[in-house]
C-alpha cells in the first residue's frame, strides 16, 4: 500500500487533526456538515516531516497525489488550473494541529499571471477585481515565499493614493491596480534578479514548500516553546479554491464569533469588509464594520451566518470564531476553531453551556483554566483615581483589564525594560507575529489600527493581557518614537494606562483595586465545591486577609505565621526584649506584655473564621529576623532594657548565625525557651476560650509545631504546652478541644512519620522548606542558579514553584502512607506555596490529601484546580 499523504476535504473529519492540522480537520468536518465550503484538499502533517526529511524537496509520490486532487478540484469547480481564459484560482493555507495565530502565512489567488489576468478581468468583466486579485497574490507570495518585506509593496500602494488623493484601496480602481501590478513586478525582479513566476505549477510548489519551511521558521519556532508545544510533526497544507470577496459591493469577508470572546454573551460578535479579501479584516488595514451592520446591507447573508453560528457552536460543543467570505451575495465558510476568549467569558460560556444541556457539569469545569481565575482576581483601576486621571483617547476596548506602564515602541526596548524590572506599554501601530515576544512581557498594548479581531486584540485576549486596539486618537509614529494625541505628544519612557474594559488610554500611572467577582463566578464556585474532595484552606495572619479568604471561599486557616504579628510596629520592642533578655524574669516581663496583643489577634481571626478550622504555627524563624539594626534604633533598646551599647551588642552578635535556616528556629526554640510556646499557647486558648463564652463560637484551635525533625522534640513542646492548657483551663474554669500537630517539613520527619503520628493530632507539610532540605537549595540564594537550570533542562520547573514529584513528592507520600498506618483517617494538609499550583493540587489530590492551604488570592484557582483534579483522579486512594 502506498502511503497517503493528501486527503480531499470529503474525506477528513474534525478528531483528524494531529494528521490534517486543526485548519484542515475543521474544514473537512464542515463540508461533511454540508456546510458552503470552497472545495480543497489537505497535505498532511505527516507530508510536513517528511519534507523535512527529504532535504526540503517535494517527492515524487507527494507530486502525484497533488496531482490527482488538483484534476478532482478541476471537476469539482468547473475551471481548470493554469487556464488562462477562466483560471482555477487557489489558497494556499498552513495549519498545524495546534492553532497559532499568524504563525505562518497564507498565499491567496494562486494560479495568475500575465495572461489569466486578463483571462478573469475578462470573464467576471471586473478589471478592477482581476487587478487586485493579482497584486494581492504577487504581494503575498513574495512576502511568504520570497520574504520579500511587505512594506516595499505597500509604500506603493500608499503613493499612488497619495497622488490620486484617495484613503482607501478599495477606491483604486483598474487601471490603478494595473500600473501597481507593474511595478510589483519591478520589486520582484530586483530582489530576486528573476521575472514572477508565470507557470502556475510552478508558483503551486514553491508555495507549498515555503509553507512547510515556515513550520521552522524563528517566529513558529518562538511560539511553540512559549506554548511548550512539542512533538508535534509539522504543519499541514491545505489548498482550497478560492472564493472572491473582492468582487465589489457585494462580496465581502469577515469574522464572526457565535458569542462576545469579552463577555461571552450569547450574541453574534465580529467584523466584515465589503469588497475586500482574506487578511484584509484581521490584519487592521481597514478598520472594518460591526457585524450587526450586515443586517442592514445583506440581511439573507446575516441570517444564514446567524443560523450557521448556531449550529457549529452545538455541534462543536464550544463557541467558535468563524471565517467567512461574500462572493456575489453567497456566503462561504473558510475556517471554524474554538474562540479565544478572556476568563470572564470562558466562565460564563462554560457555565451557560451546561445550562443549555450541551455539557456536563464536568466538562464546563474541565473548560476553564486555573489561570483564567487568577486573571480575573486582577486588575481594575480604583474608581476615585480614575475620576481624577486624564484620559487622552478611546480606542476598542479589545481586550479587558487595567495597565500601566512606561511606553515603549518595540518588541525588543519592552523585554530590555522587563528585565529591568520595568513595567511597560507595548504602543505599536498595529502588532504582527514579531511582536509576540514583547506583547508577552509587557502590562498591556495599544495600537492605533485594526479592530476587534485584529492581531494584538486576538492574542491579547489570549493572554488575558490588557489590550486598547484600532485607537486612531493618536498617532503614532514608530520612527520618531512619539505619541501624539490632540492635546500633546508623549515620547519613549512616558507613562501611559491603558483600561481594556472600556478603551479608554489615561496618561500616568493610575493605582488599581482588588476586582469583584460576578454572579456567575459564584455559580461556578458552587459547582467546584460540590465536585472537589481536598479541602482548600488559606494561609492568613490578620484578620483582613482571614476575611479576603473567606470571600474567596476558603473552607478554614491552615497556616498563621505568628510571627507576621510580631513584626507589627508597636510590638517588635517587647519582642525584641524577649529575645535578648538574660534572665527568665526579664523574659516573662517582656511575654506578658505581647499575650495580650496576641490573645487579640487570634480572637479577631476566630471571630472572622466562625467555627472553620483555623491552624496556627508557633514562632518559626531565626530570633535574629527581629533584631534591630540601625545604630539608633540598637541605642533606643538598650535604654529601654537598661543595658550598655556593649553589653546590647555582644547579645546580638552571639545571636547571629552563619546559616540562619538551619539554625535556631522551629521548635528550637520552644526546646530553648518553652515560656515563648506557653505564652503563644495561652494566648490561643485564652481567645478560643472567650470566643465561646462571648459569642457561642465553637472554636477548636489546631495548634501547629514548627521543623520537627524527631517524635521527641514534639513530646517535650507537647508536654509543655499542655501543661500550660491545663493552667489555663484551671484558671477559666472551662475546658474546650484543641488539636496539637506538627509541620512535617525536615526530611527526617517524613522518614520517621509514623512514630511522630503516634503523638500529633495532624500533619501540615511545609513544602517550602521540604524543597529546600531535600534539595539542598537555600531558598534566599537558589534564584541565582534555578534559572540556569531550567535553561539546561535540568530542571523543568522551578521546585518552589511545582513540587518536585519524583524526589520532594515520594517524601510526602512516604509520609503520608506512615502516618496513615498509625491513624487510617489522619488529618494531613499542605501549607507551603504549593498549596496553590494546580499541577501540585493534583498531585496532592492522588495522595489523598485532607486540604491545601495557600494566599488568599490564589483560593479560588486552587478551588477550581482540585475539583478538576477530583474529576481526573475520583478515588484518590493512595497506591
Ligand atoms: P490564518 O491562519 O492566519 O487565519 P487563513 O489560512 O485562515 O490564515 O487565511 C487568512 C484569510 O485568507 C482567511 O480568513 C480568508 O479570509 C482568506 N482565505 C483563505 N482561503 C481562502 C479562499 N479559499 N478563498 C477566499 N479567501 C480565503
Ligand atoms: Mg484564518
Ligand atoms: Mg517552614
Amino acid at each position: 500500500m502506498t502511503e497517503k499523504y493528501v486527503y480531499s476535504f470529503n474525506e477528513g473529519n474534525k478528531e483528524l487533526k494531529d494528521l490534517l492540522g486543526s485548519k484542515g480537520a475543521n474544514l473537512a468536518e464542515m463540508t461533511k456538515m454540508l456546510l458552503p465550503v470552497p472545495p480543497g484538499f489537505t497535505l498532511t502533517t505527516e507530508s510536513c516531516k517528511r519534507f523535512f526529511y527529504e532535504k526540503q524537496s517535494i517527492w515524487n509520490g507527494l507530486d502525484k497525489e497533488i496531482d490527482a486532487h488538483l484534476k478532482q478540484l478541476e471537476q469539482l469547480t468547473g475551471k481548470k488550473f493554469s487556464d488562462m481564459e477562466n483560471p482555477l484560482l487557489l489558497s494556499i493555507r498552513s495549519g498545524a494541529s495546534h492553532s497559532m495565530p499568524g504563525m505562518m502565512d497564507t498565499i491567496l489567488n494562486l494560479g495568475l499571471n500575465d495572461q489569466s489576468v486578463v483571462g478573469l478581468s475578462n470573464a467576471t468583466s471586473n478589471e478592477r477585481f482581476a487587478y487586485d486579485s493579482y497584486r494581492r497574490f504577487i504581494q503575498m507570495f513574495s512576502d511568504v515565499v520570497m520574504e520579500i518585506p511587505k512594506v516595499r509593496f505597500e509604500s506603493i500602494i500608499e503613493k499612488v493614493k497619495k497622488i490620486k488623493e484617495i484613503e482607501l484601496d478599495k477606491d483604486l480602481d483598474g487601471d490603478d491596480l494595473k500600473s501597481i501590478v507593474k511595478k510589483y513586478k519591478e520589486i520582484y525582479l530586483q530582489e530576486t534578479k528573476n521575472e514572477f513566476p508565470q507557470d502556475p505549477m510552478e508558483q503551486l510548489r514553491l508555495a507549498i514548500k515555503a509553507v512547510f519551511a515556515s513550520w521552522n521558521n524563528p517566529r513558529a519556532i518562538f511560539y511553540r516553546e512559549m506554548h511548550n508545544i512539542s512533538k508535534l510533526n509539522g504543519t499541514a497544507v491545505n489548498i482550497q479554491s478560492m472564493v472572491f470577496g473582492n468582487k465589489g459591493e457585494s462580496s465581502g469577508t469577515g469574522v464572526v464569533f457565535t458569542r462576545d470572546p469579552g463577555t461571552g454573551d450569547k450574541k453574534l460578535f465580529g467584523e466584515f469588509l465589503l469588497n475586500a479579501q482574506g487578511e484584509d479584516v484581521v490584519a487592521g488595514i481597514r478598520t472594518p464594520n460591526d457585524i450587526v451592520e450586515l443586517n442592514i446591507l445583506m440581511p439573507e447573508i446575516y441570517h444564514q451566518i446567524k443560523e450557521i453560528a448556531r449550529n457549529l457552536e452545538k455541534h462543536y460543543k464550544d463557541m467558535q470564531d468563524i471565517e467567512f467570505t461574500i462572493e456575489d451575495g453567497t456566503l462561504f465558510l473558510l475556517q471554524t476553531r474554538n474562540g479565544k476568549r478572556t476568563a470572564h467569558s470562558a466562565i460564563a460560556i462554560a457555565v451557560d453551556l451546561h445550562k443549555d444541556g450541551v455539557i456536563t457539569k464536568e466538562e464546563a469545569l474541565m473548560r476553564i483554566k486555573p489561570q483564567q481565575i487568577e486573571q480575573l482576581l486582577h486588575s481594575n483601576f480604583d474608581e476615585n483615581a480614575i475620576i481624577k486621571a486624564t484620559s487622552i483617547a478611546k480606542g476598542l476596548a479589545a481586550s479587558p483589564g487595567a495597565a500601566s506602564g512606561r511606553i515603549c515602541f518595540t518588541a525588543e526596548s519592552v523585554e530590555e525594560a522587563y528585565k529591568k524590572g520595568i513595567k511597560t506599554i507595548l504602543v505599536r501601530q498595529e502588532t504582527s507575529p514579531e511582536d509576540i515576544s514583547g506583547m508577552v512581557k509587557a502590562e498591556g498594548i495599544l495600537t492605533a489600527r485594526g479592530g476587534m479581531t485584529s492581531h494584538a486584540a486576538v492574542v491579547a485576549r489570549g493572554m488575558g493581557k490588557c489590550c486598547v486596539a484600532g485607537c486612531s486618537q493618536v498617532k503614532i509614529h514608530e520612527e520618531e518614537k512619539t505619541v501624539k494625541y490632540k492635546d500633546g505628544v508623549l515620547h519613549e519612557g512616558d507613562f501611559i494606562s491603558l483600561d481594556g474594559t472600556t478603551g479608554i488610554v489615561y496618561l500616568d500611572e493610575i493605582e488599581k483595586t482588588k476586582p469583584t467577582l460576578g454572579e456567575t463566578f459564584r455559580e461556578l464556585m458552587d459547582w467546584i465545591d460540590e465536585i472537589k474532595t481536598i479541602s482548600v484552606r488559606a494561609n492568613a495572619d490578620t484578620p483582613e486577609d482571614a476575611k479576603q479568604a473567606l470571600e474567596f471561599g476558603a473552607e478554614g486557616i491552615g497556616l498563621i505565621r505568628t510571627e507576621h504579628m510580631f513584626f507589627k510596629e508597636n510590638r517588635v520592642s517587647s519582642v525584641r526584649r524577649m529575645i535578648l533578655s538574660s534572665t527568665a524574669e526579664e523574659r516573662a516581663k517582656a511575654l506578658n506584655e505581647l499575650l495580650p496583643m496576641q490573645k487579640n489577634d487570634f480572637y479577631q481571626i476566630y471571630d472572622v473564621m466562625g467555627e472553620l478550622p483555623v491552624t496556627i504555627r508557633l514562632l518559626d524563624p531565626p530570633l535574629h529576623e527581629f533584631m534591630p539594626v540601625k545604630e539608633e534604633e540598637i541605642r533606643e533598646l538598650a535604654k529601654t532594657m537598661s543595658l550598655s551599647l556593649e553589653e546590647l551588642n555582644g547579645r546580638i552578635t552571639e545571636l547571629h548565625e552563619v546559616n540562619p535556616m538551619l539554625g535556631h528556629r522551629g521548635v528550637r526554640l520552644g526546646i530553648t525557651y518553652p515560656e515563648i510556646s506557653r505564652m503563644q499557647v495561652r494566648a490561643i486558648m485564652e481567645a478560643a476560650i472567650e470566643q465561646q463564652v462571648n459569642k457561642n463560637n465553637e472554636v477548636e484551635p489546631e495548634i501547629m509545631i514548627p521543623l520537627i525533625s524527631d517524635v521527641k522534640e514534639l513530646i517535650y513542646i507537647k508536654a509543655e504546652i499542655e501543661d500550660e492548657i491545663k493552667k489555663v483551663f484551671t484558671e477559666k474554669r472551662k475546658t474546650i478541644s484543641y488539636h496539637i500537630g506538627t509541620m512535617i517539613e525536615v526530611p527526617r520527619a517524613t522518614l520517621t512519620a509514623d512514630k511522630i503520628a503516634e503523638e500529633a493530632d495532624f500533619f501540615s507539610f511545609g513544602t517550602n522548606d521540604l524543597t529546600q532540605m531535600g534539595f539542598g537549595f537555600s531558598r534566599d540564594d537558589s534564584g541565582s542558579f534555578i534559572s540556569d537550570y531550567m535553561e539546561k533542562n535540568i530542571l523543568e520547573q522551578g521546585p518552589f514553584d511545582t513540587i518536585d514529584q519524583e524526589g520532594i513528592g515520594q517524601l510526602v507520600k512516604l509520609a503520608v502512607e506512615k502516618g496513615r498506618q498509625i491513624k487510617p483517617n489522619f488529618k494531613i494538609g499542605v501549607c507551603g506555596e504549593h498549596g496553590g499550583d494546580p499541577a501540585s493540587i493534583e498531585f496532592f489530590q492522588k495522595l489523598g490529601l485532607t486540604y491545601v492551604s495557600c494566599s488568599p488570592f490564589r483560593v479560588p484557582i486552587a478551588r477550581l484546580a482540585a475539583a478538576q483534579a477530583a474529576i481526573r483522579y475520583p478515588s484518590s486512594k493512595i497506591k
